[in-house]
């Protein structure tokens, strides 16, 4: 039974946070109706137990068929562990759980298997430009758009591309480059940092936004651009929002991103969300009914990777239980379990917010200045682009009539504080717990 609760929870969880905190999770006990999860260390234990132990008990007992409980202790294997690799240094510090990429190009993310439509018509084109003509179509080439909509799949693709042509790439997160950079400055090796950087034809950088507010690496990646620019290097570089929107980024980087080519990507419309379905049915080796992709394309609209993952969760549940894919099954897969971030409701955001801080409702939603709520509302603000994938101008709505920039500022500052402020992080992450742990309970 827990191998299927495993099984399970790998079809519905992030790669990065399954393997970080359920893989290694093992069945070490059960009587009296109560199964015991070993895991390694007390952080999986905590996370384990307050996002998860519904969710394992609604699935144990649903397998079991009688009602079960479930308890998570640290447990060592005989066999002395080495020094615990799934042990988490630290937590994410966004607390997101997208999966990181590896460094180097993915070989099955490639033009080929990525399906047009008018929302990625534009960027699109402008990769395959660029992976025909390095350096001379347009560079740099700046593609942004909403999570899971496909900007790493295009980065990889033209990384492919000229990989087969012979040419140097290096694929990086901006996160990677900003912790390379750190490295090489605490070893003093920053002269082979910046050979690694600079001695390549095609520097492929994903999710920029994250040196918008970092100073130094802001500094470096501008003598990397220019190096590279110079010598006739292509640069693609992909973000979560366009360069003008990102408030804490020096001007003279916005301005070169500017240089060449910006595209959007824009979520799928179900058109192309069912073609997508269907090319990955297909890939899969299964015969998948038009209706139920549309069934499952109708449900899950902003987000490639959670469509995908939609499809998978489908085809599992109808291959254990036995049952022919219809509508109905199609409802009953995606019901439940895990909350993706899209179905956080943003009513949730602002009472969470409110308790955690012990202030109204009311007054977080009020136009009112002090300081007592000015912090509160900008955790809001933060929360609700973060977990409930709400608009800036949407949120601006919601919390008192407040403009688009204004809510973007309140969303870069409060991103930034977290980062070295205990206190902060501390409310954001109790407000996320309030509203995973009760979702989940629902
Ligand atoms: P982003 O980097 O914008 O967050 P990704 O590139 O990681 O998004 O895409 C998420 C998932 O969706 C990946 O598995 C990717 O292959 C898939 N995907 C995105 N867009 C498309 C598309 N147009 N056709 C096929 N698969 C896609
Ligand atoms: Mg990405």
């Amino acid at each position: 039974a827990w191998q299927v609760v495993l099984g399970q929870l790998q079809m519905e969880m992030s790669k990065a946070a399954f393997d970080t905190w359920v893989k290694n999770a093992e069945l070490v006990g059960w009587n009296d109706n109560c199964f015991t999860i070993g895991v390694r260390n007390a952080y999986a234990r905590d996370w384990l137990e307050n996002r998860l132990t519904s969710t394992v008990t609604r699935l144990l007992s649903g397998l079991m068929e009688s009602p079960q409980r479930v308890e998570f202790i640290v447990w060592h294997k005989e066999a002395p562990l080495e020094a615990s690799p799934n042990a988490p240094a630290f937590a994410p510090a966004n607390g997101r759980n997208d999966a990181p990429q590896p460094r180097t190009v993915i070989p099955r993310y490639r033009f080929e298997n990525f399906v047009v439509g008018a929302s990625n018509r534009l960027a699109h084109a402008a990769c395959l430009a660029v992976a025909e003509n390095p350096a001379r179509a347009y560079n740099p080439l700046f593609i942004y758009g909403g999570v899971g909509l496909g900007k790493t799949h295009l980065l990889h693709a033209i990384g492919n591309a000229t990989l087969e042509r012979g040419l140097h790439v290096l694929y990086v997160s901006a996160e990677d480059f900003t912790n390379d950079l750190i490295n090489a400055i605490r070893t003093h090796t920053t002269t082979a940092f910046r050979e690694r950087y600079r001695n390549i034809d095609v520097l492929l950088i994903d999710d920029i936004q994250f040196i918008a507010n970092k100073e130094s690496t802001q500094e470096e990646f501008f003598h990397t651009f220019n190096t590279l620019y110079g010598q006739e290097k292509q640069l693609v570089i992909s973000s979560d929002r366009p360069p003008k929107a990102m408030m804490t980024l020096e001007e003279r980087l916005r301005s070169r991103f500017e240089w060449g080519l910006t595209v959007d990507i824009q979520p799928p419309d179900l058109e192309t969300r069912v073609a997508i379905l269907r090319s990955k049915a297909e890939r899969a080796g299964r015969e998948v009914p038009v209706e139920i992709l549309y069934t499952i394309a109708r449900q899950i609209q902003s987000n490639i990777r959670e469509l995908e993952g939609a499809l998978t969760r489908v085809l599992a549940y109808a291959d254990l239980s036995g049952r022919p894919l219809s509508p109905a099954l199609v409802e009953i897969a995606l019901a439940d379990l895990i909350p993706q971030r899209s179905q956080i409701d943003p009513g949730q955001v602002v009472n969470a917010v409110a308790q955690v801080f012990g202030i109204s409702r009311e007054r977080l939603l009020s136009r009112e200045r002090s300081r007592e709520v000015a912090l509160p509302r900008q955790v809001a603000m933060y929360l609700l682009r973060e977990e409930a994938n709400v608009s800036f101008p949407q949120i601006g709505e919601v919390l008192g009539g407040r403009d688009h920039t204004t809510v973007l500022y309140a969303c870069e500052k409060v991103a930034d504080m977290i980062e070295r402020d205990d206190y902060l992080r501390r409310r954001v992450s109790q407000v996320r717990e309030a509203l995973y742990g009760r979702s989940m309970a629902g």
